[in-house]
């Protein structure tokens, strides 16, 4: 692969041919701010919405200070070991934005600026991966979540627990769908774009062909 700015393509293509290509819009496989915004904007939004509520259960007496320091402590603990070795592990080092060797860090849309802490493993995730996956981000996604119900901020639970929903949805339809770690449990690429886009992805191909991977 070639060694551009953070716009190289992540396939054996030259960046000059990407408006020929086939997979041309259907996938993100350049980075793209706009494609970060996308996938932020609403994570960010239950993330404020279940502070505010944490800090309002603290004020009224909900929860206590040893308590909100387990939070906070336990929370921070949790999503440092998730975004530089779970998720990096199971999902991200599988994804062809990790594949950059000369790169310490990946430079894709979601992660941007996460350390590398495993080898490139180009081959799909495997079935344990995949449910380890589903856990960790149920893990991300709730565990701010009970905190405001042990402070019975209800509405607070409620509007934040929304917007997870709409988070979920708005990612299915603006992300998974054009995400090129298309092994992920969440991916809904069809497999006519994964096909074109093996085709343009020699290591890509031959490992997951070695794993019975069949392009149509
Ligand atoms: S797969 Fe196609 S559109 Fe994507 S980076 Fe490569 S050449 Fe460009
Ligand atoms: S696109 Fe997704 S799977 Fe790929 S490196 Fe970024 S966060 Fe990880």
């Amino acid at each position: 692969m070639k060694n551009e700015d953070q716009k190289r393509n992540i396939c054996n293509v030259e960046a000059a041919n990407c408006q020929k290509c086939s997979v041309n819009g259907k996938l993100m496989c350049k980075f793209d701010i706009k494609d970060t915004i996308y996938f932020v904007i609403p994570v960010l939004g239950a993330w404020i919405v279940s502070v505010l509520g944490i800090l309002h259960g603290f004020i009224s007496g909900g929860l206590n200070t040893l308590q909100l320091i387990f939070l906070i402590f336990s929370y921070i603990g949790y999503l440092v070991f998730f975004f530089q070795v779970w998720e990096n592990k199971i999902l991200c080092s599988h994804c062809p934005y990790y594949a950059f060797e000369d790169e310490k860090n990946v430079k894709c849309y979601a992660n941007y600026g996460i350390y590398k802490a495993w080898k490139y493993n180009p081959a799909p995730m495997s079935r344990s991966e995949q449910i380890q996956f589903i856990i960790s981000i149920t893990i991300f996604a709730g565990y701010p979540l009970i905190f405001l119900l042990l402070a019975k901020m209800y509405i607070y639970f409620i509007i934040s627990l929304i917007i997870s929903i709409i988070w979920i949805v708005s990612m299915h339809f603006l992300s998974c769908s054009k995400c090129p770690n298309f092994s992920c449990p969440l991916n809904v690429v069809p497999k006519s774009v994964v096909d074109d886009y093996l085709r343009h992805n020699a290591v890509m191909r031959k490992a997951w062909e070695e794993q019975g991977y069949i392009i149509d």
